[in-house]
């Protein structure tokens, strides 16, 4: 999914919510197969049919749970064990579940099956795809146009199903009748359609391979097919399609190189597409987008940005990779499909544009500290939550940005490959065993394996420390010593990049600490290009060492720089004084008076808030700040960048 601009447009449900923690009754099976058979109706609206769930028993269960949304009424339901005969049983359909009455008494290794028939109009979504549930849109010359979304709350606002991301089906089947003339297309192989004579249709499709419930889908309209082969990375031939609109056809079809380029590239950096014999597949969609498995939404307008590509297409393709083939076992560790795939956005910067582009494209992604969660609790969460207060995007992918940094550009480049597959020369995906249902430890086990590093403390801060770690600087006459600061105090050994007098220098930090040989007056300025996902750094000058401070006045340069839309300016006063700190925009027109006042000697420092700012239109560009103490005057520049 998409981030979301605004995060009031996420809605919660207190039954349909999907993932939190596994109940008993949940992990006492597995599921192994789904058969979803479904008519779809636009003109009331309602959707009616039947699902079958056959899974292998892992606990001996009386009662078999499967989630299903409130609005739909539960007809009857079918019990089997391993290979006998359906026999009705006895259900009730209460707060989102049907709790199903096993009839014969099962155990550990048994098969069993159960089909729910069922009927009702599904919820509709109110704002795909952030709002979950059923769109009932039409298209420009006024015909029907369907589709349905659920990532927030799960497949159990539509079929029937084991809500909880840790359990996969090995393989679904699904039949959808629709009114003729529309076509309805869903994930998989597409195996018939059948002219059933009562001026409906019935597609059926099949998916080989595992799929997360919320990306089973549908997308019905009078759809025109473009068709192609994309040639794979790993060398065979790929079928690609693509079911849009009538009236965008043409659109679409010169539009297909912004399409190929995208995934030429993320199968250059994340390995080969991972559903290949199946399809790879898209439908326009009556939303913006969202990852279903080889059936991705796409409703951009076949539009690329400023950076030069279309990121609808090109996040939700990065999802077949992170989310799909790899996917988060709790949806505490979603950072797994969108801090990877909004990552992979930066790197598809980069290599259009180069690297300081990918460095502005992340800086406009930097989130603030202010998390009352780590990236990836160690607490189950359901979907809503995680999407509410993990940050999994910006977040997820400023910690992949620092990772990249710590472990260095060759074997950041190899794990991105290896956690998609870990053996390099295994890349043939035809019964799905490459697929993987990952925790954040799983991920972190394969870093270390594919890195040959210890990542402990890496994942300790960075996913497991709500708050970003805090850079401690002491200053003295001949040295600056270096220490990190985090929650649960991990001595953290991420190194930092350093200018020394404009000159490129590593600080090299073992178990947390590290120096470097530097006067007072050198001109330091820590981490530059901001690789390091940290919070502002304490910089202190120790009087203690040398007697400098009590005869030097000295500004900092401002930290962060450049900055948005706060900065710190430090500075230090041998003796009593008057001290007046302003700003100037490039003009000379003063834009802030921070310091006016009587100041005994010492150390200070002040913040350059622009959101503070009255009355005055605050641009990107360049400033400068200006401190005046008894006969001493010093300017300095900085950088706002929007
Ligand atoms: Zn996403």
């Amino acid at each position: 999914m998409i981030f979301p601009f605004s995060l009031l447009l996420i809605s919660t449900c207190t039954f349909a919510e999907s993932g939190g923690p596994l109940s008993p009754e949940q992990a006492a099976y597995n599921v192994n197969f789904y058969d979803l058979d479904l008519s779809i109706d636009p003109v009331t609206k309602s959707i009616g049919g039947s699902l079958l769930c056959r899974a292998e028993v892992i606990n001996s269960l009386t009662t078999f749970v499967l989630d299903l949304d409130n609005p739909f009424t539960v007809d009857s339901v079918l019990f089997k064990k391993g290979g006998g005969d359906f026999e009705t049983t006895l259900f009730n359909h209460t707060n989102g579940k049907i709790n199903i009455t096993i009839p014969v008494s099962v155990s550990a290794g048994d098969f069993i099956s159960a089909k729910v028939f069922y009927n009702g109009a599904p919820r509709i979504a109110s704002n795909p795809p952030w709002g979950v549930g059923f769109v009932w849109d039409t298209t420009p010359s006024g015909k029907p146009w369907i589709g349905v979304a659920c990532e927030d709350d799960g497949a159990d606002i539509w079929w029937a199903c084991k809500d909880h991301p840790s359990d996969e089906p090995d393989s679904m089947r699904m039949k959808f009748t629709v009114p003729n003339p529309l076509t309805c297309v869903s994930n998989g192989r597409f195996i018939d359609s059948t002219d059933n004579g009562d001026n409906t249709s019935t597609f059926e499709w099949f998916i080989s391979t595992p799929i997360n419930n919320y990306n089973v889908t549908i997308y019905a309209a009078e759809f025109s097919l473009i068709e192609d082969t994309y040639q794979c990375v790993s060398g065979e031939e790929i079928p690609f399609y693509f079911w849009v609109l009538p009236e965008y056809y043409n659109t679409a079809v010169n539009y297909m190189d912004v399409f190929l380029n995208e995934f030429n590239f993320l199968e250059a950096i994340c390995g080969p597409f991972p559903f290949g014999t199946d399809k790879h597949g898209w439908a326009h969609a009556p939303y913006w987008g969202m990852e279903h498995q080889t059936i991705i939404a796409y409703g951009h307008n076949f539009t690329t940005n400023s950076w030069g590509f279309d990121y609808i297409h090109y996040h939700e393709l990065a999802h077949e990779w992170w989310g799909n083939l790899i996917s988060a076992k709790d949806w505490a560790d979603v950072w797994i499909h969108e801090g990877l795939a909004t990552y992979t956005e930066a790197l598809y910067v980069e290599h259009l544009s180069g690297m300081d582009d990918y460095h502005q494209y992340m800086d406009n992604r930097r989130p603030s500290n202010n998390h009352s969660y780590p990236l990836a609790p160690t607490e189950p969460m359901t979907a809503a939550q995680a999407f509410d207060n993990l940050n999994p995007y910006y977040r997820g992918a400023s910690v992949m940005h620092t990772l990249r940094y710590h472990v260095g550009d060759s074997t950041f480049f190899n794990l991105l490959k290896r956690w998609a597959y870990p053996d390099s020369n295994d890349y043939d995906n035809t019964n799905g065993r490459l697929c993987q249902i990952l925790t954040t430890d799983n991920m972190k086990e394969k870093a270390e394996t594919a890195t040959g590093r210890e990542l402990d403390p890496f994942f300790d801060v960075f996913f497991r420390e709500a708050s970003y770690p805090v850079l401690n600087v002491v200053r003295g006459t001949s040295e600056a010593a270096f220490s990190w600061s985090t929650e649960n105090s991990i001595p953290l050994d991420v190194n930092i990049p350093i200018t020394v007098n404009g000159i490129d220098k590593t600080v090299e930090m073992t178990a947390g600490e590290g120096s470097i040989a530097l006067s007072l007056s050198d001109n330091l300025v820590l981490d530059p290009k901001k690789w390091l996902l940290m919070d502002e750094p304490n910089i202190v000058t120790n009087f203690d060492d040398g007697n400098l401070g009590t005869t030097h006045y000295r500004v900092e340069q401002n930290y962060p720089n450049p900055f948005n839309p706060t900065t710190k300016i430090q500075y230090q006063i041998p003796v009593n004084g008057f001290v007046q700190l302003k700003v100037y925009d490039v003009l000379g027109n003063e834009i802030a008076e921070l310091v006016s006042e009587d100041k005994s000697k010492g150390i200070y420092s002040v913040d350059f808030d622009t959101a503070e700012i009255n009355g005055r239109e605050i641009t990107s560009g360049v400033y400068f700040y200006t401190i005046t103490v008894n006969d001493f005057v010093q300017t300095n520049k900085m950088l706002l960048l929007r």
